[in-house]
């Protein structure tokens, strides 16, 4: 072993960061370091070593070799990556006496190689040489069979992490189908009693004795009216969640069929002629850029517009909006659904497309579905995000931001492949 450089001890305003898991070793070094005038940082692992070190940039690194997550080792060599680290001394503070341990840390990248039981009175002098330009280095030969046994270590690592993380993969996809399963189990057992109350419930409503009492008790009718729409409320979620689940697990497999784009666009306007009426809101299209057809799933994508719609209905005061577009753009159907309401804050753009988060308090929706700020369960839009996906499209949402009183508006578009178009116009004209 060579040595280079003075043996000159550092300056005590140096800045050390010790990476070392074991918290006496840690409470030993940072004590004795700092009351010799060093500014010492101490990182527990080797990821959080590597955060530490690009952020604070010490002047020397001593390194445990057997950390929790790298090794030792293997934080050198990823530091050593980074221009700012090529020169930074980084010795070895470890408990691995052998040789060929040593012979590893110098292939990987590491100056100098001290060894435990720390020695407190040596310790600082080996320190000081460091900081001051001391080098070990190693012989060629030396040097190559630490290579090649680093370079196996490396690698029989990195297939035992692989091997790890394909076995907790297949853990987490079956826990991932038992919830599918569960959800959907659950959701099934809660369908059957309601279809039963949902079929009293309309037996109620049409029980010449019940519409008689309706007739003469507002109280009366207005507690079946309420009963029915809670039932009505309960199965929509229960549909929306078994929706959900299957789209989500890959088990609504969209039927692909030629769809006219007008059409489908009047459909779900008529789904909801009533509630925009009831709102005062102005409904408008501008499809004269629209492709005449689409590829999809015609019912697919007709809850998925209609989720677009209501959630415009639901989030834009009476009075406003609501504009359906669609034109055809780079090869893709893009339609969208702009609306005068509250809009969404840039930071929740993403986060509403998933599951069950709602942007705003829940408390302030009301329990209908069209009233404004209706309730909701944070799933319409998961629904849109897999039904799009499972199109090969992409969906996305552009509003300035979340203003109640400004109302800025928010836009949403789905994107769809047309090329799937031309599939489908070749299977329509060999069918013809
Ligand atoms: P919800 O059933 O709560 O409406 P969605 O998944 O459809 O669930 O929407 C998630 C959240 O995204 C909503 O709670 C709401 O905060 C926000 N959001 C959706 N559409 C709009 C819109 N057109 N304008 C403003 N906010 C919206």
């Amino acid at each position: 072993m060579t040595i280079s450089g003075s043996s000159t001890p550092g300056s005590t305003l140096s800045t050390i960061l010790y990476i070392e898991d074991d918290p006496a070793s840690q409470t030993l070094v940072k004590r004795m370091l700092e009351h010799l005038g060093y500014r010492v940082l101490v990182a527990a692992t080797g990821l959080s070593g590597i955060d530490l070190a690009q952020e604070c940039l010490p002047d020397l690194i001593l390194m445990d070799i057997n950390l929790p997550d790298l090794s030792g080792r293997e934080v050198t060599t990823r530091l050593r990556s980074v221009e700012q680290f090529k020169e930074t001394p980084i010795v070895a503070l470890t408990a691995q006496g052998q040789a060929v341990e040593r012979e590893k840390a110098f292939a990987a990248g590491l100056d100098g190689y001290i060894v435990k039981p720390i020695d407190v009175d040596a310790l600082p002098g080996r320190i000081g040489e460091y900081l001051a330009g001391r080098r070990d280095r190693v012989d060629a030969e030396t040097l190559a069979r630490g290579q090649a046994a680093y370079s196996r270590e490396v690698v029989e690592r990195l297939e035992a992490k692989i091997r790890e993380l394909e076995a907790s993969y297949g853990q987490l996809k079956k826990l991932d189908n038992m919830k599918e399963a569960f959800i959907q189990l659950t959701a099934h057992e809660l369908r059957t009693p309601l279809t039963l109350i949902y079929g009293y419930g309309r037996l109620l409503q049409t029980s010449p004795i019940v519409t008689q009492m309706m007739q003469d008790s507002d109280e009366i009718s207005g507690l079946i009216v309420n009963l029915v729409q809670a039932i009505d409320r309960m199965s929509a979620v229960i549909s929306e969640i078994l929706l959900i689940s299957r789209v989500a697990s890959g088990q609504t497999e969209p039927v692909f069929n030629i769809v006219q784009v007008a059409n489908l666009v009047t459909r779900v306007m008529d789904d909801y002629r009533l509630p925009l009426e009831q709102r005062r809101l102005t409904i408008q299209t501008e499809l004269d850029q629209a492709p005449t057809t689409l590829y999809a799933d015609r019912g697919l994508l007709a809850l998925a517009l209609g989720n677009l719609l209501s959630n415009a209905i639901k989030y834009t005061p009476d009075g406003g909006t609501i504009t359906i577009r669609a034109v055809e753009e780079d090869g893709q159907a893009v339609i969208s659904v702009r609306d005068t309401g509250i809009g969404v804050d840039p930071q929740d753009h993403l986060l509403i497309f998933e599951s069950f988060y709602t942007a705003n308090s829940t408390h302030l929706h009301s329990t209908s579905k069209v009233a404004f700020r209706g309730g909701g369960l944070g799933l319409g839009l998961v629904i849109c995000k897999e039904i799009v996906r499972a199109h090969g499209g992409k969906i996305w949402v552009e509003s300035p931001g979340y203003d109640e009183a400004s109302l800025p508006g928010s836009t949403f578009f789905m994107a769809l492949p047309l090329k799937s178009r031309q599939a489908g116009a070749l299977l329509l004209t060999e069918v013809i």
